[in-house]
């Protein structure tokens, strides 16, 4: 079911001509920050910024903003990859992973639910995605932001959003990593802040590779290893990724069964390490 709520658009994609499903996208004018972001540094590549903002309950809603780019990117990936069924996309992948079987035994843990539960995206996950992609747009060229989501200590009603997008040109086409953010996140940590989730996007590579489709939610070795490391130092208790259809949501004791999936570095050389 899909909340419609006041003064809201209800836009249903169709692409009958391909045969699949019409997905409907629900937008709305209550699904925004509210106020602009500051902004850590900028330049033509990437952009880090930092949102100090109020806890709003749509923001944990089956809700989009109203955004051109948003919508141009969903147009664009439903056209083109003609699905958006995270089972069917990793089927697809996961067929370009024979031969390795920690991948598969990944996939089949996240497509089995057994690791992490994928839910379509909140608005907040939109949100983020939406400004990553009117900045780099994803249909031009496969790249990804992530974001640090904090709370404050005792649950109130404040959120600090770190948020870093990229051109993925530099990148290898993962997000850019900011120092200064992780530096600030430790710093935030200290004085009591709390991790909430971190979030980033795997893109569609409909453009970059063509045989490879991408699009999915399962997590790389890169991202597993990151995870852990994080668990240690910012004492990570949740991680997302979405695709800006559908989200995972991995919690703590997930993230450790996702993570025995991860063999040793040296053979996985030029396997999924990319974030
Ligand atoms: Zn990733």
């Amino acid at each position: 079911m899909f909340r419609m709520a006041k003064g809201s658009l209800l836009i249903f994609a169709a692409f009958g001509a391909f045969g699949f499903q019409t997905v409907p996208v629900h937008a709305s004018s209550e699904c925004q920050f509210g106020t602009s972001p500051f902004v850590i540094s900028s330049d033509q590549t990437q952009t880090h910024l930092r949102w100090d903002i109020n806890v709003q309950e749509v923001f944990w809603a089956d809700d989009s903003p109203v955004s051109g780019a948003l919508a141009d990117y969903r147009n664009w990936a439903l056209s083109v990859a003609r699905t958006t069924s995270q089972s069917e996309l990793i089927d697809i992948q996961r067929k370009s992973f024979v031969g390795y079987p920690n991948m598969q035994r990944r996939f089949d843990l996240v497509i089995s639910g057994q690791a992490g539960a994928i839910e379509r995206a909140t608005c907040l996950e939109n949100l983020l995605i939406a400004e990553h992609t009117a900045r780099f747009p994803l249909k031009q060229y496969p790249s990804e932001f992530m974001a640090f989501v904090l709370r404050d200590a005792t649950y109130g009603s404040r959120l600090r959003i770190y948020f870093s997008s990229g051109d993925g040109k530099s990148t290898n086409y993962g997000p850019p990593v900011s120092i200064e953010i992780l530096s600030a996140v430790e710093r935030d940590i200290e004085q009591g802040w709390i991790v909430l989730f971190h979030l980033h996007n795997h893109p569609f590579m409909l453009n970059a590779l063509p045989d490879f489709l991408g699009g999915t939610v399962v997590p790389s070795d890169g991202d597993l290893q990151a995870y852990e490391l994080w668990s240690q130092i910012y004492f990570l208790r949740e991680a997302r990724i979405t695709n800006g259809f559908s989200t995972i949501r991995i919690a703590d004791t997930d993230l450790k069964m996702l993570e025995s999936t991860v063999p040793g570095v040296s053979s996985v050389a030029g396997q999924g390490s990319r974030f």
